[in-house]
């Protein structure tokens, strides 16, 4: 028996820079094309509905076919299929004309279709819903303070509680932009899940895949042993601990130093520049400014009550760098904090 196809309709057009997409270009262990042609073992079939790398357009390609595809899924047409969610999910119901985001068009008026709307339709047919990038997983830098448009990630549109056709929690692969090869990983594991060959993905309590972002930037990190030695750089281009210059390593959850950004070269702190905590739920509102020092400087060897007292600090730190700011929910007010 053939097996079936596994369609990922990944739609960008989500509040997004499409640096996820972006991204995804340079993932290698494995790449984006080995899981286009299900050149993995085991992987089931695969059709890619991605605007960077559409095969399936045709010689009668254009964009009206393009988005068929998900007019299909939207009726019910598709199964399995993942949907892949990048930028992050605007508030529709808080402006006052327009709209904030939108993809393809209603082919019996002719009017754009909000993103808002297609989650509406897409979602109740999905086998999976993924967030790529921390914008569709928690709302990201569109979702700042101050944002007109009352931009939310993926779990606060659709609930946090939510679940897929196949009873999958939505999936968040956080990052600024998305680490390549993270992402790719998770979807492979989705992809083996759909096909029964994997067992449920496991996440983290903001929906994260465990395995990779169980570990902060700083364990992994290969400057530590100079915050170990409490050789604190003060400036940069200096090879010696950053944590002083910006850095929020202790307090983030990150794969990237661990694995390297392309091909397992390079990852901020790793390679000289601080981690600004891009993967984090309350990332960018909770670090900023960047590049001042953000209190989690105790020098290691250091015992006794001041220890103890800063170690509280960064768990303290910790534990609200995990939480996304109040305002990012659904509602029919504004409460960002936007002033006309
Ligand atoms: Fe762009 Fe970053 Fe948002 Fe991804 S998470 S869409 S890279 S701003
Ligand atoms: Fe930790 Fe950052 Fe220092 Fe690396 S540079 S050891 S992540 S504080
Ligand atoms: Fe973002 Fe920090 Fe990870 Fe770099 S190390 S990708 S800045 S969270």
């Amino acid at each position: 028996m053939t097996e079936p196809t596994v369609h990922v309709l990944w739609l960008n057009a989500g509040l997004s820079c499409d640096g996820d997409s972006v991204a995804l270009t340079a993932a290698t262990q494995p790449s984006i094309e080995e899981i286009a042609t299900s050149a993995l073992p085991g992987l089931p079939p695969v059709e890619l509905h991605w605007p960077l790398l559409d095969y399936e357009c045709g010689p009668q390609g254009g964009a009206d076919d393009f988005v068929a595809w998900f007019h299909r899924a939207a009726r019910g047409e598709l199964d399995p299929f993942v949907l892949v969610v990048e930028g992050s999910v605007p508030n529709e119901d808080v402006k006052q004309e327009g709209y904030w985001t939108g993809f393809g068009s209603d082919p019996a008026t002719g009017q754009p279709i909000t993103v808002c709307t297609w989650l509406d339709r897409l979602t109740p047919h999905a086998t999976a819903v993924v967030g790529a990038g921390t914008c569709a997983a928690y709302g990201g830098v569109h979702a700042m303070a101050g944002n007109p448009t009352g931009a939310m990630g993926v779990p606060d549109y659709l609930g946090w509680d939510w679940r897929s056709t196949a009873g999958i929690p939505i999936v968040c692969v956080p990052g600024c932009p998305v680490h390549p090869d993270s992402f790719a990983e998770t979807l492979v594991h989705l992809l083996h899940q759909i096909a029964g060959r994997a067992p449920m993905i496991e996440l983290d309590d903001n929906l994260r895949p465990a395995w990779l972002f169980g570990r902060s930037v700083h364990e992994s990190c290969n400057l530590a042993g100079y915050y170990e030695l409490g050789r604190l750089a003060t400036g940069y281009g200096r090879d010696e601990c950053l944590v002083k210059v910006g850095c929020w390593g202790p307090a983030v959850k990150c794969p990237v130093p661990r694995r390297g950004w392309i091909n397992g070269v390079g990852g901020c702190p790793s390679v000289g520049g601080v981690c600004v905590a891009c993967t984090m739920p309350g990332f960018p509102d909770q670090f900023m400014p960047f590049m001042d020092e953000p209190g989690l400087t105790v020098a290691p060897a250091t015992e006794g009550l001041y220890a103890t007292l800063v170690r509280t600090l960064q768990s303290v730190v910790l534990h609200e760098a995990e939480k996304e700011p109040e305002w990012r929910r659904r509602g029919d007010a504004l409460t960002t904090g936007y002033t006309a």
